[in-house]
């Protein structure tokens, strides 16, 4: 087994958590919006693996700009179209 040295290029897609030095691959998509700075209908999104799902929703949470935590599977099914 040769792990992959090289930063994600021109790769496959594998999406990993948006917390910070985490490498996981991504199990979750956290929709979020900063109504200050985007439009309601805006969403932004965090991935996180599950380890760092419950520290980051709530870090949104705190701020009240989480909107949605959907499984990335799910997600991606859903934005394909
Ligand atoms: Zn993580």
């Amino acid at each position: 087994m040769i792990p992959s040295a090289s930063p994600t290029d021109q790769g496959p897609e594998t999406p990993t958590c948006s917390a910070k030095g985490c490498r996981e691959p991504a199990e979750w998509v956290l929709a979020w919006n900063n109504p200050k700075l985007h439009t309601p209908e805006r969403r932004k999104t965090w991935l996180a693996c599950e380890a760092h799902r419950e520290h980051l929703s709530k870090f949104l949470g705190a701020r009240g700009f989480l909107k949605d935590t959907v499984p990335l599977a799910e997600w991606e099914s859903a934005s394909d179209g």
